[in-house]
């Protein structure tokens, strides 16, 4: 695998393969009827890959992940619906000023950023206010790396009869999700992660019943998904001006997605280069904030060294200058950094980065190996 330079250990943008970016070397028209069957196809593509194409529609939107987030949340719940947010981490909380921003009702529940959500808490939380119409939670937090129990708490959700929004923005396509057997309203992610598109457009993923009746819901012109699947539907084209280049790298990752072996070769690779950073970092004497069995191979969330001599900023330009950029940490209470397992990045190439991550601390000082 060529390394583009420099690799980013980045939660998105992430590192994109040469071809990938090479498909963006053409200027597409809206009303080109091929480019209308790109977006088509990567509408269908993306269906499948969570087993979604009987149930659900693929709705794509201009934008980043917030963008798609915001509109799910403004189609899908009526305005005198109330929101459950789940929270464990920076996403989390963004779910709940989405909610507050469009005055939409809402309630949160927070757990500390160890600690997933349990489905007997939202069993609880939904027996104690029946007002609630939707939950809404994050799959994998990406401001720590944490995983939820997505599946267990779909099901107690629609033991319910709640409707159930969950942002999958950085594990969509290598953690496994069957839409046949989680039901959920709406899901949500974005070209530029784990299918290693580039960045600018955001899909949701919108059960058919929950869609048809979602009209005149949305505060937003622009962020209606109602609209925007009607006109889509209608016309095989766009609502606004499409993303072009950005579908177009998309269709272009999702055949390298599938020559590579779809969701679970995706998601082997991510999990060696978790498995390969974990340990290259353990001999360091780095360690993840998190314990194994709720770390997702998304991003993992180092302890920074306790050494007085570390400075995220400098660490950071020295790691950068060896040809990998890191992502600063999210955390209040503990100084952390983090580096993303996902892009078109090997085992091989994580070796590399710690290599480079052992060599600036060296330089600081911080390490002496
Ligand atoms: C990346 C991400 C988003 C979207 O962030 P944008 O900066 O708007 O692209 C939303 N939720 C999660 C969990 C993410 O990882």
């Amino acid at each position: 695998m060529p390394p583009a330079a420099p690799i980013l250990l980045t939660p998105g943008p992430l590192t994109t393969s040469a071809r990938t970016r090479q498909a963006m070397m053409v200027d597409w028209g809206s009303w080109d009827d091929r480019f209308n069957q790109l977006t088509a196809s990567v509408c269908t593509q993306l269906l499948a890959i969570i087993h979604a194409s009987a149930g659900h529609h693929c709705v794509p939107l201009q934008g980043s992940g917030t963008f798609a987030v915001e509109a799910a949340i403004g189609t899908l719940v009526p305005r005198d619906g109330k929101v459950l947010v789940l929270i464990n981490g920076a996403y989390g909380k963004r779910l709940a000023k989405i909610c507050d921003v469009l005055g939409r009702a809402f309630s949160t529940f927070e757990t500390a950023e160890d600690n997933p959500t349990t489905a007997a808490d939202v069993d609880r939380l939904l027996h104690a206010d029946p007002a609630i119409t939707h939950t809404a939670l994050i799959h994998c937090e990406t401001s720590t790396g944490i995983l939820n129990p997505l599946p267990q708490i779909a099901e107690v959700v629609r033991r319910h009869g709640k409707r159930l929004i969950i942002d999958a923005m950085s594990s969509f396509g290598a953690l496994p999700i069957d839409a046949r057997e989680v039901p959920f309203d709406a899901l949500i992610a974005a070209s530029g992660k784990c299918l290693e598109g580039v960045p600018g457009m955001g899909f949701v993923f919108v059960e058919k019943q929950a869609l048809a009746t979602a009209q005149g819901n949305c505060h937003s012109l622009a962020m209606d998904l109602f609209d925007q699947h009607t006109y889509m539907a209608k016309t095989g084209q766009w609502r606004f001006t499409p993303p072009t280049h950005v579908v177009a790298a998309l269709h272009e990752a999702l055949l390298q997605y599938h020559e590579e072996g779809g969701l679970p070769a995706r998601h082997q690779r991510y999990a060696d280069n978790c498995q390969a950073l974990l340990d290259g970092m353990a001999e360091l004497g780095l360690h993840s904030f998190l314990p194994a069995a709720i770390q997702a191979p998304i991003i993992v969330t180092f302890h920074a060294p306790k050494n007085p001599r570390y400075q995220f900023k400098d660490f950071y330009e020295r790691v950068k200058a060896k040809g990998f950029i890191l992502y600063p940490g999210k955390l209040t209470q503990v100084e952390t950094f983090r580096v993303g397992c996902i892009g078109h990045v090997d085992a091989q190439g994580m070796q590399a980065a710690v290599k480079a991550i052992a060599q600036a601390l060296q330089e600081m000082e911080v390490l002496d190996i």
